[in-house]
C-alpha cells in the first residue's frame, strides 16, 4: 500500500528523507515486511506495523515451468488474480493482470468467459510486480519488461494503468524504461486516442485477430462499437503522433482465421505502414472450443506476411501447461 503510507508520512511531516527511505526499501530492496525496514527507527517501524498493510495482494501460489512462473493473488475482497513472469534470455517479463475478470467477451478468451467482477486498483497492479521483483531478488535478478496482457481490458481501467505505468517507469522506483513497457488494448478507440498524448515512450499492442468486421465482430463483440477502420485510423494515427509502430496481435484460431484468404485480407488492411504483427498461435483451454493451427498453417500465414513486407514474429504459446499462457488466466476457483 505504497501510496497510502507515502501519504502518511507527508501528512505527519515526516522529513524527507525518511520518504525516500521508504522508495527505496520498498522499489529497489523489495523488503516484505516493515520488520525489513531496518533503515526506520523501531517506533516508526511499530507505527506503521499498526496502521497499515504493506500489501494489499497476498501471494497463494506460485507455478513453474521451463520459462515461465504463474503468481496466483488473493486480493483483500477474496478475488483471485494472476500474473506470469516469463523468462527470455536476460529479460525477465512481468505479464500484469489489470481487471478481476473482462467485460470485453472475446469468444477465445479464458478470461472473458467469466463475469466482469471490477476494476484493480493501482496498488493492486503495482504489487503483482513487487512480489515478483521480490521472487527476483533471491536470484539476483530484476524485472526488465512489463506487458499489461494479463486478465482484464487495460484501456477499460485507464486511469489506474497509467498511474500504475508512471510508477513503473519512475526512476525513483522501478526504473523500468517507457520502451520495456507494452500496453496490449481490445481496441478502445477513445482511449488510444488519450494514450498517444501520454508524453511516455510506451508501446501500444492491439489485439485484430480478423480483418474483415464480420469475423472480428463474431470473435469480439466490441468490434460493433469500435470498427476496423477506425481502429486502424487510429493505429496510424498513434505512429504519426509518436513516431512508434503499432504492434497488431493476431491469434491463429485453427479454420477460424488462419487461411490464405485471412492472411491477404490482413495485407490489405496493412499494407505500407510501419507496423508489426505478432501471430499468437491460439492456447487452448475449457471455456472455448477453438483449436490450434498446426505449424506448417502458421509459417504458411508469416510466409504471406513477409512476402507483402508486413514484419511479423510468432508468439508461441510459452506457459500453456501451467495454464500461464496468454488468454488463459481465468483466476482460481
Ligand atoms: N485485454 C487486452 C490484453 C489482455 S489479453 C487485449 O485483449 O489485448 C492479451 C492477448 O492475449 C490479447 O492479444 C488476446 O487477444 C490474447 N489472447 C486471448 N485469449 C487467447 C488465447 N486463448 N490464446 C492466445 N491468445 C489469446
Ligand atoms: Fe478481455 Fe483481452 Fe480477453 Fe478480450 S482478449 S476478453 S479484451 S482480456
Amino acid at each position: 500500500m505504497y501510496k497510502e503510507i507515502e501519504q502518511y508520512f507527508q501528512e505527519n511531516n515526516l522529513p524527507k528523507f525518511r520518504i525516500n527511505q521508504l522508495e527505496d526499501l520498498i522499489f529497489k530492496q523489495f523488503v516484505s515486511s516493515f520488520d525489513e525496514m531496518s533503515t526506520f527507527p523501531k517506533s516508526l517501524r511499530e507505527q506503521l506495523n499498526e496502521k497499515f498493510d504493506l500489501f494489499t495482494l497476498s501471494l497463494v501460489e506460485t507455478k513453474k515451468t521451463k520459462d515461465t512462473v504463474k503468481f496466483v493473488f488473493k486480493t483483500k475482497d477474496d478475488n483471485y488474480i494472476e500474473s506470469v513472469l516469463i523468462l527470455h534470455d536476460k529479460r525477465r517479463t512481468v505479464c500484469v493482470s489489470s481487471q478481476i475478470f473482462c467485460a470485453m467477451g472475446c469468444k477465445f478468451c479464458a478470461t472473458g468467459a467469466k463475469p466482469f467482477k471490477r476494476n484493480l486498483t493501482v496498488n493492486e497492479i503495482v504489487e503483482q510486480v513487487l512480489f515478483i521483483s521480490n521472487y527476483l531478488k533471491n536470484k539476483n535478478e530484476r524485472v526488465t519488461n512489463i506487458v499489461y496482457m494479463g486478465m482484464g481490458e487495460p484501456f477499460m481501467n485507464y486511469d489506474n494503468v497509467i498511474e500504475s505505468i508512471r510508477i513503473f517507469n519512475d526512476e525513483n522506483k522501478f526504473n523500468i524504461g517507457a520502451r520495456h513497457i507494452v500496453v496490449s488494448t481490445v481496441g478502445i478507440i477513445p482511449k488510444i486516442k488519450e494514450f498517444m498524448n501520454f508524453n511516455l515512450q510506451v508501446k501500444l499492442a492491439i489485439s485484430l485477430h480478423a480483418a474483415n468486421n464480420k469475423l472480428r465482430s463474431e470473435l469480439m463483440p466490441i468490434n460493433d462499437q469500435y470498427p476496423l477502420k477506425k481502429l486502424i485510423e487510429a493505429g496510424d494515427q498513434f505512429t504519426k503522433k509518436t513516431n512508434k509502430k503499432v504492434s497488431y496481435e493476431y491469434v491463429l484460431i485453427k479454420n477460424v482465421n488462419d487461411s490464405e484468404d485471412h492472411a491477404n485480407e490482413l495485407v490489405k488492411l496493412l499494407k505500407g505502414k510501419l507496423v508489426h504483427v505478432n501471430l499468437i498461435v491460439y492456447n487452448p483451454h475449457e471455456f472455448a472450443n477453438f483449436e490450434k493451427p498446426s505449424k506448417s498453417v502458421v509459417d504458411k500465414f508469416k510466409k504471406i506476411l513477409n512476402s507483402n513486407n508486413i514484419e511479423s514474429s510468432i508468439r508461441h504459446s510459452i506457459g500453456d501447461e501451467i495454464s500461464g499462457a496468454c488468454g488463459q488466466l481465468a483466476g482460481k476457483n
